[in-house]
């Protein structure tokens, strides 16, 4: 195992997701009720909520990009980075507050299912930002890491 040396995530030594910032802050400021960001026809407390409150875990990778989105538009740094793959997670992540995410449109997937142990979703993100509309669009590489979805990385 002459690689094992190789590569330290700065993140990983401490095996927490996020060790300098303050404790789980959990619960994001969006009212179970409201609908959720993420596209999905359902409330917050039924949809992605209970993703970034940790007590469900995303089936499909779709559903974690869309709760990953989600996390973007009501602030949830945390759970960004606990859904991020350790190998390439950043050590912090601060989000602009001046963003205001407007809507997701998935685009296509591949993989990503409770069959599969990979998967890419493609999607325009939708924002707003001094007063203009904006759009990034996106395909993401999904992979399972401890059962768990998490980002890896852009393709394009
Ligand atoms: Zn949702």
């Amino acid at each position: 195992m002459p690689r094992r040396a190789a590569r330290t995530p700065p993140t990983s030594r401490a095996g927490r997701t996020s060790p300098a910032s303050r404790t789980a802050r959990t619960t994001a400021a969006l009212p179970p009720d409201a609908a959720c960001p993420c596209g999905l026809p359902a409330r917050y407390g039924d949809c992605c909520g209970p993703l970034h409150a940790g007590t469900a875990a995303a089936p499909t990778a779709e559903r974690l990009m869309r709760s990953r989105y989600a996390a973007f538009a009501v602030g949830d740094a945390a759970y960004l980075l606990r859904t991020w793959a350790a190998a390439v997670r950043p050590p912090e992540l601060d989000l602009d507050p001046a963003v205001r995410w407007t809507g997701l449109d998935i685009l296509g997937t591949t993989g990503g299912s409770a069959f599969h142990a990979e998967g890419t979703v493609e999607f325009r993100a939708r924002y707003r930002l001094d007063g203009r509309d904006g759009e990034q669009r996106e395909n993401s590489r999904f992979v399972r890491e401890g059962g768990l979805w998490v980002y890896v990385e852009a393709l394009t």
